[in-house]
């Protein structure tokens, strides 16, 4: 099969079931298209002709078989609608075949996509039905916010067909890149299976990208079209239960394609093992560049295949996953990883690395457990487990004595202090590297520095595709993508369109978008991106961006540093690390789906996720910037800097003030994004004064996340709970406890304040709280300490900790304060009641109210 076929049936099988969101507008098909070209076995397939018809004919492909692979895909004969036909039910495990005609079920056009987190049943727990909204892709609450209503309309559908008939037609004609981002752009919310028993909760863009992918897999298999017929007929058997015969068995688990992943790592010490000195810049330019490092390696895969970006899976998060033809990867994969090893290798000598692997992917593996398969969940765990045994023998594909020659090398230099960047404490040579300040800095720091000024407000991204080159020495980081053959380039409001680099090809144009519409294919940007007749694609892409800015005495407005974060803060000024990630994630998606984990339904999992924490925190971040949002109020300091947002986690450094109302606001809204408490969040916040060493601090919060919040074990509601919890001040609090403790801290604060006119409390009732909690905590020790030693029992203990008379006569004695102090007695009681309430009283957890306040209210 030539190229051009194969381009063909990929484009048909993205585009087979785009005529479900036209038939759904309730406008009939046009009287010419009622002939016989339109004669389908069922309603949606003309629409997809018409819509080939109507939108595509401008493009340089064969409209003739690309109309007859979209008319036919229910009803396939020849063998490259049988592919596109077979990719089909092995993305969605269609069973149109097995419940009968879709039509006259409960109402095309009233149905909704429902979110796909809200699905996901973990430990027997599942959550409200919540679905999204017939709405163009936009990054705003209303549109990334699923909701209870679950109906659609007609008139829904209507709105949003046209939005996406008007902007189909700016697709450059042959661009796949530009087409799949107008789809994702106004498919992602629209079901793409309505039948009346099935639960719509598929993307049509999931369903559409997916069977493209596979479908690009399928056309390299080399399956002969009897072996197509046969597979195609195996699939009825297997959901039909009925016995198959060894052909159909052999076919049906023989790999057709290749699941790999990507995984970078070594992240941890090459952000964070920084000094104070301009790290807060340089972090951020790290991140950028880790998470664009990733995914042109993934590009570049792709590309090594010739590959459409329909078979990129999901990119985010450090890690990449594609659908690769098998037979192929299975000649060359490890080719290709020893090529990457290398160029990561002689760009970054083993501070960062990627690891790939792959599984076989067979038919089976596409199939829901009840249509006799393996449902595709196990194969994304089998992928991540077998890239996690690889990551224990990194750089086993280098050649080992490239390896030991630049370790060796390197050791040879800059083992005095003069030789060492006081950034990363990096190798430093006078004339190679910078001196920026009176402060060393090494060619890498220097230049993250100046990666992270870029990204304060880009607007545009164009990422050339080059001739690859060897990784530069000295370093730079756009030579390091350009040995995976991108050059990368940013754009800013007002500045020139880069210059085409030497033998570029092609380029991509990202719109940078922090909130709003996501437009990127504008007559401006169409217009202002051109080079000659080089091919140019267009995208949008989620800035997970919120830097805080200062006002400098002239007035210029630059990025502030780690210390004045510390100054932003309320009470002492002290600087604090926010990380937060899903929890078990692993589980989530593994079991999560049970047996609906398609791959259609783990790309949509995965992707939401992708949202809300690439395209929904940075905007809750950015409030704490009132600067950076334009306020010119000399008393308006902006507090956060968001390092890294995406996949499934974030890390924030900002004033420790804001950080536990952050990390609250996160996780009401993660909750409300998943749809109840199946799928729950964790976080960890460090804080400490701002001289303390920043890889210290992000050490200490990602502790309080992995060891003190994913530890953090308690009864809620006569349920045993694990996880699910925000450790604050070395204290793992469950969110229902966090969330009280935060309510008393607030009155409490009011009541030091002497807020409405009161007489203020004074700080010794903080120093009686520490106390009663230290008492209390020095007494549970030791009964802890003698049961251990058998002098007293279980139960025993729990008394003796639960009952210590002169424990609660302290807190008895807090009425003594309400008694002087008036205004305050009844809220003092009511704290006297919560610390002393039965099994959950405060009086465990006392001293994070006390200390809280106290860091609050206490000035420096
Ligand atoms: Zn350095």
């Amino acid at each position: 099969m030539n190229k051009q076929d194969e381009g063909l049936i990929t484009l048909g099988a993205l585009l087979h079931d785009i005529g479900k969101a036209r038939e759904r507008t309730f406008q009939p098909l046009p009287d010419w298209a009622r002939g016989e070209a339109f004669q389908a076995k069922y309603s949606h397939e003309p629409f997809s002709a018409l819509f080939v018809d109507e939108w595509m004919s401008h493009w340089p492909t064969d409209q003739h078989t690309l109309r007859r692979l979209v008319l036919k895909h229910h009803d396939p004969s020849l063998y490259d609608e049988l592919l596109v036909s077979l990719a089909d039910r092995l993305s969605a495990n269609e069973r149109a075949e097995a419940e009968g005609n879709e039509e006259g079920a409960r109402g095309r056009a009233e149905s909704v996509l429902r979110s796909v987190l809200s699905r996901v049943r973990l430990e027997g727990r599942g959550a409200d039905e919540i679905y999204h909204k017939l709405l163009a892709l936009s990054l705003n609450r209303q549109v990334l916010m699923p909701g209870r209503d679950e109906s659609g309309s007609a008139e829904a559908y209507q709105t949003l067909w046209q939005a996406f008939t008007n902007e189909v037609t700016r697709v450059p004609p042959g661009d796949i890149p530009t087409l799949l981002a107008v789809l994702r752009k106004y498919t992602w919310a629209i079901p793409s299976d309505t039948r009346y028993k099935t639960i719509p909760d598929i993307s049509l863009y999931h369903h559409l990208k997916t069977t493209a992918a596979i479908a690009a897999c399928l056309v390299r298999a080399r399956l002969e079209e009897r072996e197509v017929q046969t597979l195609y007929g195996a699939l009825s058997h297997r959901y039909f239960k009925q016995p198959s015969t060894p052909t159909e068995d052999e076919l049906v688990n023989r790999p057709l394609c290749a699941l790999a992943k990507g995984d970078i790592s070594g992240t941890q010490d090459f952000l964070y093992l920084l000094t104070s000195s301009g790290a807060a810049r340089g972090l951020r330019g790290r991140s950028f560049y880790l998470q664009l490092l990733t995914e042109v390696i993934a590009a570049w895969i792709l590309r090594q295949f010739a590959l459409p970006m329909t078979n990129l899976l999901f990119a985010g998060g450090g890690h990449f996953y594609l659908l690769l033809p098998y037979r192929e990867t299975a000649e060359r994969f490890d080719n290709l990883r020893q090529q990457i090893s290398q160029r990561l290798w002689k760009a970054h000598k083993g501070d960062l690395s990627l690891t790939v692997d792959y599984v076989p992917v067979a038919a089976v593996d596409f199939l829901e457990h009840d249509a006799g398969g393996n449902a595709f969940a196990h194969k994304w765990d089998e992928v991540s487990r077998r890239v996690n045994e690889r990551k224990q023998r990194k750089w086993r594909e280098l050649d080992g004595n490239e390896m030991m020659l630049t370790l060796f090398t390197a050791q040879q230099l800059g083992t005095t202090a003069e030789e060492m960047c006081q950034v990363c404490h990096g190798e430093w040579r006078q004339g190679r590297d910078e001196m920026d300040d009176g402060i060393r800095k090494c060619r890498r720091c220097y230049q993250f520095e100046g990666l992270g000024q870029l990204l304060r407000e880009p607007t545009y991204l164009v990422l050339f595709t080059v001739p690859e080159r060897e990784p530069p020495d000295p370093w730079d980081w756009r030579g390091v993508l350009q040995a995976f053959g991108v050059f990368p380039w940013l754009v800013h409001e007002g500045e020139d369109v880069p210059e085409k680099p030497n033998g570029a090809t092609g380029a991509l144009v990202y719109t940078f978008h922090t909130s709003g519409p996501l437009d990127f294919l504008t007559d401006e940007v169409k217009a202002r991106f051109r080079w000659g007749d080089m091919p140019v694609s267009f995208d949008s892409r989620l800035l997970a961006d919120a830097t805080p800015m200062k006002r400098e005495s002239n007035g210029e407005l630059v990025i502030a540093e780690f210390s004045d974060l510390a100054e932003a803060s309320e009470g002492v000024k002290w600087l604090g690390v926010l990380r937060m990630d899903v929890d078990s994630l692993g589980d989530v998606f593994k079991k999560g789906l049970g047996n609906n984990a398609t791959i259609s339904r783990m790309t949509t999992l995965s992707e939401s996720l992708r949202l809300f924490f690439e395209g929904w925190v940075p905007q809750l971040c950015q409030q704490y910037n009132p600067v950076a949002q334009g306020s010119t109020r000399p008393e308006n300091k902006d507090a956060l800097y968001l390092i890294y947002a995406g996949g499934d986690d974030l890390f924030v450094v900002g004033a420790w003030s804001v950080l536990p109302k952050l990390a609250q606001q996160i996780r009401d809204d993660f909750r409300e994004f998943v749809g109840g408490d199946h799928i729950t969040l964790s976080g960890g916040i460090a804080i400490e004064h701002q001289k303390f060493p920043l890889y210290q601090l992000a050490n200490n919060a990602k502790y309080a996340l992995d060891d003190q919040a994913k530890e953090h074990t308690r009864t809620v509601d006569g349920r045993s709970v694990k996880k699910d919890a925000l450790s604050f001040l070395q204290t793992p609090l469950g969110w229902e406890r966090f969330n009280e403790i935060a309510e008393r801290q607030d009155e409490l604060r009011a009541m030091l304040r002497g807020d409405g006119g009161t007489v203020s409390l004074p700080r010794a009732f903080l120093t009686r709280l520490s106390e009663i909690h230290s008492l209390y905590e020095e007494n549970r020790q030791r009964q802890r300490h003698r049961m251990n030693a058998k002098e007293i029992t279980l139960a025993q203990m729990e008394e003796e900790i639960a009952y210590a008379k002169w424990v609660w006569r302290l807190v008895y004695h807090l009425s003594r304060f309400g008694e002087r102090y008036t205004d305050h007695q009844d809220k003092i009681r009511h704290l006297q009641q919560a610390i002393a309430r039965d099994r959950d009283g405060l009086i465990s957890v006392l001293h994070v109210l006390a200390r809280w306040t106290s860091l609050l209210t206490r000035e420096g």
